[in-house]
């Protein structure tokens, strides 16, 4: 059943404005005037000043990714390790964007160096990148990396440093043996980077779009927050993309709940379906220091009946016109049986963190990312396989209660 109804925008989710940076704190002045010499692996600390690290030399990795890969220690909450080891281009001046939601953004220059910025949630630590690849090479077919992930930033560097970045990888390990992603950005890209990317190694492009309309990509990451980014130039990168890595092999990254309908990002998740690519989603969380830390994260039963539809439209062959949804663009039903429904609910896959696949099967992600847009107490995406305890929570917050065997 088709759904007859105006999406409505969230007015309320507004970002603050940026505040002007001082002279002296702009492009990662202190770090280069400085200009101390890294030594091995730099956990983030805004009490010390950031050594000069630049990459190729120098990435940056999620905490987990360093737990996994043994150079840190610690615990994640329910996780032994991360399936994907998420690499991340690193300057002293940083990403030159100022999207709303990031901890990245530039306009922190104020606030703290840029090796010390939070990014979804948690730190991560600068390593040379030497290190990680001779770790990694040691034995590729039993690493706990199931996937490599390379994240650009918006930098005048940042192609050609993803470039060498993957050429020091896949020169000494085999991208059969554990596949790589990009995720790009598109603003600073042509066509004959994606090109290039394919070229040397990479398996899946995906494309940050994080807004889910053109009006929220703008108000979020383009001029209302003194951003470079245009919607037009994320559609043409992802269908450059699209051409040069083929179906299956390229994607968007969403982040549900910046005043976006369930409406409309469903729609987007079968747009993308409908071209042969896929949906990576995030729960919008206050990142602290960022443009929207002052505004709610995504309600639950919001993120759950998305995350479920996503799952359906990506994986079971559901369209978004068999779904209905009332008059403020929520989902009403799922356009499959209740006993269908209640199977996929049961099995939670559903709820796991969603990304490029890993080697378990086709819909578990490798990139599980954990506790990247929730804390442990209130998880969003699930980094593991949710228990029958969480998927009785999970059924709580959809509200569809426990099913009667
Ligand atoms: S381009 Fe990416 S890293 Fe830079 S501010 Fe935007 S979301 Fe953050």
């Amino acid at each position: 059943m088709m759904s007859c109804f105006e999406p409505k925008s969230n007015v309320e989710m507004e970002p603050r404005l940026p505040e002007k940076t001082p002279v002296d704190r702009r492009n990662g002045k202190p770090v280069k005037a400085n200009d101390i010499p890294p030594q091995g692996v730099y956990l983030p600390n805004n009490n010390i000043l950031a050594p000069h690290m630049r990459s190729p030399e120098y990435v940056q990795m999620s905490n987990a990714a360093a737990i996994t890969l043994g150079i840190m220690g610690g615990r994640m909450h329910r996780c032994d390790c991360t399936r994907c080891l998420n690499l991340l281009l690193t300057y002293p001046e940083g990403c030159r964007a100022n999207c709303a939601y990031c901890g990245l953004a530039r306009h922190r220059e104020a606030d703290r160096d840029y090796a010390d910025r939070n990014f979804i949630r948690v730190d991560w630590p600068a390593v040379p990148m030497t290190d990680i690849v001779d770790i990694v090479a040691q034995d590729p077919g039993n690493s706990p990396f199931h996937r490599m992930c390379i994240s650009m930033i918006t930098h005048p560097r940042s192609e050609d440093d993803t470039f060498s970045v993957l050429k020091q990888w896949t020169d000494k390990i085999d991208p059969d043996a554990i596949p790589i992603s990009i995720l790009s950005n598109p603003t600073t890209m042509r066509r004959e980077d994606v090109q290039k990317t394919k070229d040397l190694g990479a398996d899946i492009f995906t494309v940050a779009l994080d807004a889910a309309t053109p009006e929220i990509f703008d108000k979020t990451r383009g001029k209302g927050v003194q951003s470079p980014h245009k919607w037009s130039k994320y559609w043409e990168i992802m269908m450059d993309a699209r051409d040069i890595f083929g179906p299956q092999k390229f994607g968007a990254h969403i982040i549900v709940g910046m005043g976006e309908t369930e409406y409309e990002v469903l729609n987007l998740v079968q747009e993308l379906v409908d071209l042969g690519g896929h949906s990576h989603m995030f729960c919008f969380f206050p990142e602290e220091g960022s443009l929207m830390d002052h505004l709610p994260a995504t309600p639950r039963d919001q993120w759950r009946r998305v995350q479920l539809a996503r799952y359906l439209i990506d994986y079971r062959g559901v369209r978004v016109d068999q779904m209905s949804f009332d008059d403020l663009g929520r989902v009403k039903s799922y356009g499959i049986s209740d006993a269908e429904l209640a199977d996929v609910i049961d099995a939670g896959i559903a709820f796991r963190t969603s990304g490029c696949p890993g080697k378990f099967q086709d819909d578990i992600s490798a990139c599980d990312r954990p506790y990247g847009d929730s804390p442990p107490s209130d998880i969003a995406s699930y980094p593991f396989q949710p228990s029958r305890k969480d998927v009785r929570k999970i059924r709580r917050q959809l509200d569809i209660p426990v099913r009667v065997e």
